[in-house]
């Protein structure tokens, strides 16, 4: 499903929804498996993406779990983690992607091996360092609360965020929205909030638009990680709008989960063209074997997006970007005037 159709190739990227435990090279996970003695289903890449691959449309969610336990399995030191940033940035800059935002779950990542989330994420800063200066990227870094994972979860990653400030820009509550009601994550996402930190959350991705409402409501969120539901309401796409928040949408995955029937119901243009800022992302690339040059593809060929519009995505990724300032203005003018 890799697409490095130059059409898409060639145009400057933004991605702002983009899962680090999701996007692990099946080489390295087989790499890792060897040297730290992990089991694995299959130790040939052909063989073994059969089993942290998800090609179609999903009919249970067993085959996306059976994946993700061999994505957290691999996360067994702070220099695999080095390794599997590095390999994502390098991923990235293949499909020319300047504006990047990578995303984790430190507690569901590092709890597996028991790994200091400290020392990892001095990994990842040394990887997001070496992209920046060798890659010509921008890089900014969400920590991600996981709902599975509780509230008391949720208190710790929000804490550690806020005392990772400097590096970290924002935090994310992600995982079934529809299993966990909200109300036990609202006081510490506040509690990010008023400590300066940007917040998005996922919701309306199977859930109805009602959810998008809510969240909005409770959260008061910069962004909101799919959103797509919300073109089932028009007061919620109002909402949207009013409070100028931008939706980071990711076409290819929405489809796989059953979050959309087709690809071609997608609501991606839809949305764009009642004026909602939406962004075009992949959320986990091996995982769903996607990249952004696909997902430009499917906005293209699939639904209908001009190219213009699609640099407009980017242009509203940019704005939306939780990366500072100073950071991006360099990249922003070199590449998304
Ligand atoms: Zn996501």
């Amino acid at each position: 499903m890799k697409n490095f159709d130059p059409k898409y190739n060639d145009i400057p990227k933004t991605e702002i929804h983009c899962h680090l435990e999701g996007a692990i090279r099946t080489q390295t996970i087989i790499d890792v498996a060897r040297e730290y003695n992990l089991k694995l289903p299959s130790y040939e890449v052909s063989e073994l993406d059969k089993h942290v691959k998800v090609y179609d449309q999903l009919q249970s969610l067993q085959a996306v779990l059976e994946a993700f336990d061999i994505f957290q399995d691999s996360i067994t030191s702070p220099a695999v983690f080095e390794r599997i940033a590095w390999e994502l940035f390098e991923d990235c800059a293949k499909q020319n992607i300047k504006l990047f935002e990578v995303r984790f779950s430190p507690d569901w990542a590092f709890h597996g091996h028991n790994l200091d989330w400290d020392a990892c994420l001095e990994g990842l800063l040394r990887a997001q360092e070496r992209a920046e200066r060798e890659l010509d990227m921008a890089i900014g870094i969400i920590a991600i609360t996981s709902r599975g994972m509780g509230a008391e979860s949720c208190v710790k990653t929000v804490d550690w965020a806020i005392r990772h400030q400097k590096h970290i820009q924002a935090v994310d509550l992600a995982d079934g929205e529809l299993l966990y009601p909200m109300d036990d994550f609202v006081k510490p996402i506040r509690k990010a909030k008023d400590a300066g930190l940007k917040v998005t959350i996922h919701s309306g991705e199977d859930t109805p638009a009602s959810a998008v409402w809510d969240t909005i409501h409770a959260f008061q969120p910069d962004r909101i990680g799919h959103g797509i539901h919300s073109i089932e309401d028009m007061k919620v796409v109002e909402l949207i709008k009013e409070r100028n928040i931008t939706l980071e949408v990711n076409p290819w995955s929405n489809y796989l989960t059953n979050s959309v029937k087709t690809i071609e119901e997608h609501p991606l243009k839809k949305l764009f063209d009642l004026g909602v800022k939406v962004t075009i992302n992949s959320d986990d690339p091996e995982v769903l074997e996607t990249n952004v040059n696909n997902e430009y593809r499917i906005a293209y060929e699939v639904l209908g997006m001009s190219l213009d519009d699609i640099k407009t995505c980017n242009r509203f990724a940019c704005e939306a970007s939780f990366i500072s300032a100073e950071k991006k203005t360099r990249i922003l003018e070199t590449y998304f005037q």
